[in-house]
């Protein structure tokens, strides 16, 4: 599927005929039942999948988050558009749909490994390929539909059977038409409309088992353990077959991972892959490999990176730095915090055995190895019970006992004394009175997390688009977000 070299790639691609490349992708939906067969570079295979990779993760927050509908289409489309161009313009290239069809094979490699991972992937993948057919114009749903009519396990059902069951299928049908008809149209919908509609509409029937929301939704007429449904409400049973045969492809594809393993070229690519993926998932909910890919044990302490995290986070650091140590409390809180905003294994050992054996005064290499370097695998949840720890939230972090001198974990508004506060507020440029006061006003109403959220508005002087702040790396994501979206808005 790729080759290594670019060169040898652009020669031989100079001798493929554009219309050949198009002709393999007609439509922009895809079931993806063909494996790809062309060669691409190590290159492109990479940030292909990297590519693809952040929109199921953007897909994957969202749902997490409780968002569905329109909620989730607001938050994904402006991470397809960067980084797929599938666009519901429709104005995508062929080498944009080579690379849709690619990335998805490529991310069948790194998520086939566990059954785990591959309902994850089945789910994001299927969000997207739902998403994507609400952007599809109605002529390409029909020639889609068309092209796969091998696939998709659905009769149509005739006209003598349709007058037949004219009574049944108004009855159970009429309700959800209805619904369907106000969508498109403005105006009232009456029941000639309804009528009109059920006359001119096509019937599919499939087994009732393959259209599970439907059935839940009392979206069809069920007879004979046969579900009718009308063809404008098709989405549900091709996302169920979509899912369905991505998952036993999943299955397929693992068992023939271990041919993989004789290639060095690809293994660890796609470990790569698979460990930025587990970042954020170890990260909770909030971390983004997306901002991710960047966080390094050179980068942690680089002020374009400390800049986004908050008070907590940054005194811990602050303490580390000044100490060449942290106890047990900080050194978790801040271990996990750093693990969720994408610090992997082996860099968070790098990082820690290097704060910890650096300065005057510290400890050497063999003590850190004998005391420390168990504790931070076993953060990761690779030592002992091999738990991995999740970033603590604030409520976690708010119920352990305050710290006592020399210890730097819990939440400096809870935590420190006005004037220590007030300092800190000035490291960050928070001095205008109005704003330090506004400050010490939530912390003496031990509104902590009010306090925390008004530091974010105030220090990206904006509203961080409505977000409480009830997360450490909430914190840290919405603010790289934030930046992001201005570096887009200036570019
Ligand atoms: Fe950290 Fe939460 Fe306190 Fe903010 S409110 S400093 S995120 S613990």
């Amino acid at each position: 599927m790729f080759r290594q070299s670019k060169r040898v790639t652009s020669d031989r691609r100079a001798f493929l005929d554009a219309k050949m490349v198009l002709a393999a992708y007609p439509l922009r939906l895809s079931f993806y039942l063909t494996p790809p067969l062309e060669e691409i570079t190590l290159e492109e295979f990479e940030t292909w999948a990297i590519d693809r990779l952040k929109v199921l993760i953007e897909i994957e927050l969202c749902v997490a988050r409780g968002k569905s509908g329109r909620e989730l289409e607001a938050a994904v489309m402006p991470v397809v558009k960067q980084h797929l161009s599938l666009l519901p313009s429709g104005a995508e290239t062929e080498h944009e749909r080579r690379k849709d069809h690619y990335s998805h094979f490529i991310l069948r490699l790194v998520f086939c490994r566990s059954e785990e991972l591959r309902k994850k992937f089945v789910r994001n993948e299927t969000a997207l390929f739902k998403l994507r057919y609400s952007w599809t114009l109605l002529h390409e749903r029909r020639t889609f539909i068309d092209a796969n009519r091998d696939v998709l396990p659905w009769d149509y059902i005739g006209p003598e059977e349709k007058q037949r069951m004219s009574a049944q299928l108004h009855a159970a049908l009429y309700q959800l038409l209805r619904t369907l008809l106000a969508l498109e149209s403005e105006g009232k919908v009456t029941d000639e409309m309804v009528r009109q509609l059920m006359a001119a509409q096509e019937f599919i029937k499939v087994p009732f088992r393959n259209v599970p929301d439907l059935v839940a939704q009392r979206n069809v007429l069920l007879s004979q353990g046969m579900a009718y449904i009308p063809l404008t409400a098709q989405l549900s049973l091709l996302a169920t077959e979509f899912s369905t045969r991505l998952e036993q492809a999943l299955v397929r594809t693992f068992r023939t991972l271990p041919r993989l393993d004789e290639d060095d070229r690809l293994v660890p690519l796609l470990n790569h892959l698979a460990a930025n993926f587990q970042a954020f998932e170890a990260g909770g909910d909030f971390s983004n490999p997306a901002n991710a890919l960047d966080i390094t044990a050179s980068t942690v302490m680089l002020p374009e990176i400390l800049k986004h995290m908050p008070l907590c986070a940054t005194r811990q650091l602050r303490g580390l730095m000044a100490d060449h140590h942290l106890r047990y409390g900080a050194r978790m809180q801040l271990g996990v915090f750093l693990k969720g905003i994408g610090l992997l294994v082996d860099e968070a050992l790098v990082f820690w055995q290097e704060a910890f054996t650096s300065g005057p005064g510290s400890m050497n290499v063999e003590r850190f190895n004998k005391d420390y370097r168990y504790n931070i695998r076993h953060m990761y949840g690779l030592e002992g019970s091999r738990t991995s720890y999740k970033p603590f939230n604030c409520a976690v972090i708010m119920n352990k006992p305050k710290p006592s001198a020399g210890e730097y974990h819990g939440c400096p508004y809870r935590d420190l004394q006005a004037d220590a506060l007030v300092e800190q507020l000035a490291d960050l440029g928070i001095t205008d009175k109005h704003d330090v006061t506004a400050v010490l006003d939530d912390v003496g109403q031990n509104n902590y997390n009010i306090a925390c959220t008004r530091v974010f508005e105030l220090t990206h002087k904006k509203d961080g688009g409505a977000t409480h702040i009830n997360h450490p790396n909430l914190y840290f994501d919405r603010s790289r977000q934030l930046e992001r979206a201005e570096g887009k808005a200036k570019a």
